[in-house]
């Protein structure tokens, strides 16, 4: 390879989202001289495509039981929370006033005008972000630090030379490959709801110096179900095909039972539904369940939508059902055991109203029957937003290798990050922020 053309300056990032523009422009601002890199036509990844908000739970304690991940990570997401919002606020970028989301909250930020925000900070100082480029390796010293990395742009090959390297490109949702390694054989086939760029190359890039998958099996990953078939030809179609509305609603097999703590919610009902035959599952729920939930925003401001309409207009295996019957006969025709699932519907709602404690699964959360006609039946699937499996970091962001010590010159940031998260989910956008600070604070010496 030519590596004649040398491009130096104080950080290279690799990965122009969320995480790795914050890291940039946080640098660039302390006067760092920073080159970011992208292999995708535009910058954004699934930062630009998502809600924008920027949310976490408030407590490390929460964090412990909805996040599930390494406590040490989890609290660099949950302390630098504050920080990050007063980063975000002194850059004036266009915020709302507060929102519960999920089981946390939050504020939606004009998630576009930051990123382009960070593209002028960066060129300001003197750097560059350059989409389209490919990261062909890292480059160590003779005593292993990482000292930048060989790229391939259009107009040829530049080895960037670096203090310190940033990996941020968002995990590997992306390569049906991983998928099916790392979290589960069904998770192959099944449809992404993210930027199509996030293949893995973090991983496989920090791993050739040294850097390792973070420890313990981690199958987790954040998605949601959505219904089936499901055309995600445009990223718009992301939110409304997804069904938020399963943890209140019953999810049944292709054997007609029940399987989980639908309560939980549905990134974890997706987990779930990954596992079952065929990596489908029947989501009903009644008239009540409707008015009360689907029919009401998930997250404050975002108007609410009738889920089933949209999803048969574009082709989607359910019903409008009058009766369980109705119910049961449109089940046998999508290849779940229609009588079964009638039978597991009608003990379900005469179980919650009679002796909840006698339930199984348990369900945690509101009780509530399923009773109400019309119904609502919708053959569900899971769809992969991003993986929680990643490369081990420690707490200040920096890559580690198989023994614990952290890898010179290397920081890791966002989803790339292994273990922030296990089975559970505490904000995206706020965990790509929050580790692309601490990477960017970490690399300048700024702390
Ligand atoms: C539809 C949708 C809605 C969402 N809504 C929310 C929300 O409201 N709140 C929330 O908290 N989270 C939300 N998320 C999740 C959130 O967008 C992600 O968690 C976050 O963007 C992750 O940040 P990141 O920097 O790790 O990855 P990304 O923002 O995806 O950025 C990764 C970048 O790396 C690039 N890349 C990949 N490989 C390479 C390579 N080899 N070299 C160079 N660059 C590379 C990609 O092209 C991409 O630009 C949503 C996601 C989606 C898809």
């Amino acid at each position: 390879m030519d590596t004649s053309d040398i491009l130096e300056c104080d950080l290279l990032v690799i990965g122009a989202g969320m995480a790795g523009l914050s890291a940039a422009a946080r640098a660039a601002e302390g006067g760092a001289k920073v080159v970011v890199i992208d292999k995708a036509k535009d910058i954004g990844g699934s930062a630009i495509i998502s809600g924008g908000f920027v949310w976490t739970v408030p407590s490390t304690r929460k964090m412990r039981y909805v996040g599930n991940g390494d406590p040490a990570l989890g609290a660099v997401v949950v302390d630098g929370y504050s920080d990050a919002i007063v980063w975000l606020r002194s850059r004036d970028v266009q915020m709302s006033g507060p929102h519960n989301v999920m089981y946390g909250r939050g504020y939606q930020i004009d998630i576009i005008g930051h990123l382009r925000s960070c593209v002028a900070s960066v060129e300001h100082a003197g750097g560059v972000v350059v989409p389209e480029t490919v990261t062909e390796r890292l480059v160590t010293d003779e005593h292993g630090r990482v000292i930048g990395a060989d790229t391939t742009h259009r107009d040829g090959a530049v080895r960037v030379l670096a203090n310190n390297t940033i990996i941020a490109t968002g995990g590997f949702q992306g390569s049906a490959d991983l998928r099916a390694e790392y979290i589960h054989p069904h998770a192959r086939s099944i449809p992404l709801r993210s930027n199509p760029c996030s293949t893995g190359d973090g991983l496989q890039l920090g791993t050739a110096v040294g850097g390792h998958l973070s420890d313990g099996h981690n199958p987790g990953f954040y998605g949601h179900l959505l219904c089936y078939p499901a055309s995600l030809d445009h990223p718009s179609k992301f939110a409304v095909l997804t069904q938020y509305h399963s943890e209140f609603s019953v999810l049944l097999n292709k054997q007609g039972q029940r399987f989980c703590d639908e309560s939980l919610g549905d990134h974890l009902n997706a987990q779930e539904t990954l596992t079952r035959t065929d990596a489908l599952a029947l989501l009903v729920w009644d008239q009540r369940i409707e008015e009360e939930y689907v029919m009401k925003a998930f997250v404050e401001g975002i108007p609410p939508v009738d889920k089933l309409a949209v999803a048969l207009a574009q082709g989607a295996k359910g019903a409008l059902c009058p009766t369980l019957d109705d119910v049961a006969r449109h089940a046998d025709e999508w290849g779940f055991d229609g009588a079964a699932g009638r039978a597991t519907l009608e003990r379900y709602s005469a179980v919650v109203r009679s002796a909840p404690e006698t339930l199984h699964p348990c369900i945690e959360g509101a009780l509530l029957p399923n009773d109400k006609p019309p119904y609502r039946a919708l053959v569900v699937q899971p769809a992969i937003t991003f993986t929680h499996a990643g490369l081990a970091a420690d707490d200040r962001a920096r890559a580690l290798d198989s023994r614990g010590q952290p890898i010179p010159g290397l920081l890791v940031a966002g989803a790339d990050v292994g273990n922030t998260f296990r089975r559970g989910y505490a904000g995206g956008l706020a965990a790509a922020l929050t580790f692309g600070l601490r990477a960017a604070q970490t690399a300048t010496g700024d702390r």
